[in-house]
This record gives C-alpha cells, structure tokens and sequence, in this order.
C-alpha cells in the first residue's frame, strides 16, 4: 500500500524537525546547558508510580507563579514549550506570522495543523523590520505573531519598542517566547501582561540545565489560558517531571549561579572569536553564539571531525553555524579547533 497517498496534503511536503543524535566529544549543537543537575533528580519522592500525575500541575504551577509573580490561573504548563506552541496553533489557527530567521518549530506546527504561514525577513541587524511586520499584520491578519527574543539562532532581542508597536497593531495573539531570557541582560516581558490582554509569554527550563524534563510554561490572561486549555491533552508533564521541576523552583540560587557562568562564557567565547580573521561574530543575550565564516559546511564537518559538534545553520543563514556555550574547557576545545581550521 502507499502511504504517501493517504498523508494529508499539508504533511505530504513537511519535513520533520532535524534532531538528530550525531555522537562527538563536545556537544555545543543543541543550547542545552552544559550543567546538569542530577541530585535535584534523587530528591524526588513519593512518586505513585501506579496513578497518573496531577493533570493540571498545581504544586509546580505555585512554585512558578511565585517566582514570576503571576496568578496561578495566568499559567499552563506544557510537554516543553514545543508542544505550548502546538495547542496556541491548535487553538487559536493561522495565519501564522514570525520574522525569519528563527525558531523552526513555529512554521513546522502550523504546517502539520494546515494553518497559512507568513514569515518577514529581519532587517540587516537581525532586529525586527517594523514596516513590512506592519505591513503583514495589515494584509493577512494574523491569528498569531510568534517572536523568539532573544531569537534563535540570531542570538539577539529584539527592540522593545517594536515589540510594543506590534503589539499595538496586532488584533491577534503576540506571543513572546522567552526560552532564552535567563541568558538576557533586558528583563523580558512579563510586567507587560498587566497591559496588554493579547499577549502570551512562553519560559522553558530546556536551556537552563533541565531539557530532560520537557517543562515548558505559558503565561497569559485568564481568558487565554482558559482557551489553550481546551485542547490540552490530559496529563502532559509526567509526575517526575512537575516533581523535579518543582525541586528547580525551590533552589533557583543554584541555577543561577550555572547561568552567570555560561554567561561569563559566552562574553569570552564571543571576543574569542571576534579576534579571529574572516569571522563575522554575531553579540548573543542567549546561550549560544552565531557566527558567519567561509565554507561554513565544510568547517562544521571538520570541527566535527575533531569531535566537536556546532550546528550547521547554512540553510537558515548564509554560511553561519551556530555554537552553544559549553563548560570553560568544553568551549576551549571549540575554540582551539576552530583556529586550527581556519587560521
Ligand atoms: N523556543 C525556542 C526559541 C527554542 O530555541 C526552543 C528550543 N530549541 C524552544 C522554544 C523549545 O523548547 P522546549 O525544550 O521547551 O520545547
């Protein structure tokens, strides 16, 4: 039997997400943390292995609205923040507009649930083209304008002023995805939530050390919660999850300390870089760093050949990669491969 002929037309062109496990020494491909926290892990207890999880994650969803000082009610947790952006597709449709380059989930979702994509080009300083995002809102009416600040795989946030503009124009859902913010020196957008009824913030623990878990958070007014809600499939985030990620809440002070790190990091792997010839290095308020150079393919095959793994980015952007800081000697290594290869 063929079933290409059954696929629903949407899914016959669609490409899954390129998440492929390639085995190296120094995995900087992924804007995982390089720290992980294993004893937050034996702390867990009481686990009923036999019942299902709490299906709306309260204990966590306190410990959250404590830290963000939001409502409880202003919160929906998800399988990852991956699967927040499939229920707001799910539940409010397209179109679906984002600046490109950015987070690939964005477009794959609202292709495999048959939702019109529209994506604008950031302008040259990967920062948001406020006139053609206008100019989109006005011609297709977005249902949902996803902006990733600080962006992925550009590193950067995006101007709040335009942010605020867009928010302005917009009729419907802005949501802002924060996955990076812990790295960022801007404060990010949840004071907003108080002004702006149509916005939704999206935070993940993936990046600061707990991409294991798949815990994601949505943050939003009541009335978008609500409606998300409706699609949510019951029990989403396991019960060792919401138990270890309730454990990440109450000793935030370690996390922390793990994010000055990388940050420290980041600041010394991006002069690093930028002393080096024929690089055109990219400043991050993320976990990550992207970088223009010659033959950018064929240096990520050689960095990986040396047992280091950036990931190729050559689609999204014209000859860049894209490393994601690691410990100090992890970065090192990069580092030292990097230069053997192009100096
Ligand atoms: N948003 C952005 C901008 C990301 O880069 C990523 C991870 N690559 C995600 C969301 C997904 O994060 P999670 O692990 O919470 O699903």
């Amino acid at each position: 039997m063929d079933i290409k002929r059954l696929l629903r037309r949407n899914i016959r062109t669609l490409k899954a997400y390129a998440a492929k496990e390639i085995p190296c020494r120094v995995k900087l491909d992924a804007n995982e943390s390089p720290y992980g926290f294993p004893a937050f892990v034996s702390a867990v207890e009481k686990i009923q292995t036999n019942r299902y999880p709490d299906p709306e994650g309260k204990a966590l969803k306190k410990a959250a609205s404590k830290r963000w000082r939001v409502g409880i009610k202003n919160l929906l947790l998800g399988n990852g923040s991956d699967e927040l952006i499939y229920y707001l597709i799910t539940t409010f449709g397209g179109p679906v507009l984002y600046p490109t380059p950015t987070f690939s989930m964005y477009g794959i979702i609202a292709r495999a649930l048959g939702e019109k994509t529209v994506e604008v080009p950031l302008d040259r300083e990967f920062d948001l083209d406020l006139d053609k995002m206008i100019e989109a809102i006005r011609n297709y009416r977005p249902k949902l304008i996803f902006l990733s600040s600080p962006n992925n795989p550009t590193g950067n946030c995006f101007s709040t002023d335009r942010m605020l503009k867009i928010l302005d124009t917009s009729k419907g859902i802005v949501v802002i995805d924060e996955a990076y913010q812990a790295f960022a020196s801007k404060r990010g957008m949840l004071p907003l939530l108080r002004d702006f009824e149509r916005i939704a913030i999206m935070r993940t623990l993936s990046k600061i050390g707990f991409a294991s878990l798949r815990v994601g958070f949505l943050i939003a007014s009541e009335d978008i919660i609500e409606a998300v809600d409706r699609v949510r499939l019951p029990f989403n985030v396991n019960a060792l999850s919401q138990s270890i990620a309730e454990e990440v809440f109450r000793n935030y002070a370690d996390i922390d300390r793990s994010v000055q790190i990388i940050c420290r990091e980041r600041d010394r792997v991006f002069k690093e870089l930028s002393s080096l010839p024929l690089l055109k290095v990219f400043p991050s308020e993320a976990n990550f760093i992207l970088f223009r150079i010659k033959n950018a393919s064929s240096v990520h095959r050689k960095l990986l050949q040396k047992g280091v793994l950036v990931r190729d980015m050559t689609s999204l952007v014209r000859d860049a990669l894209r490393v994601t800081i690691g410990t100090p000697e992890e970065n090192d290594i990069f580092l030292e491969a990097l230069k053997s290869i192009v100096v």
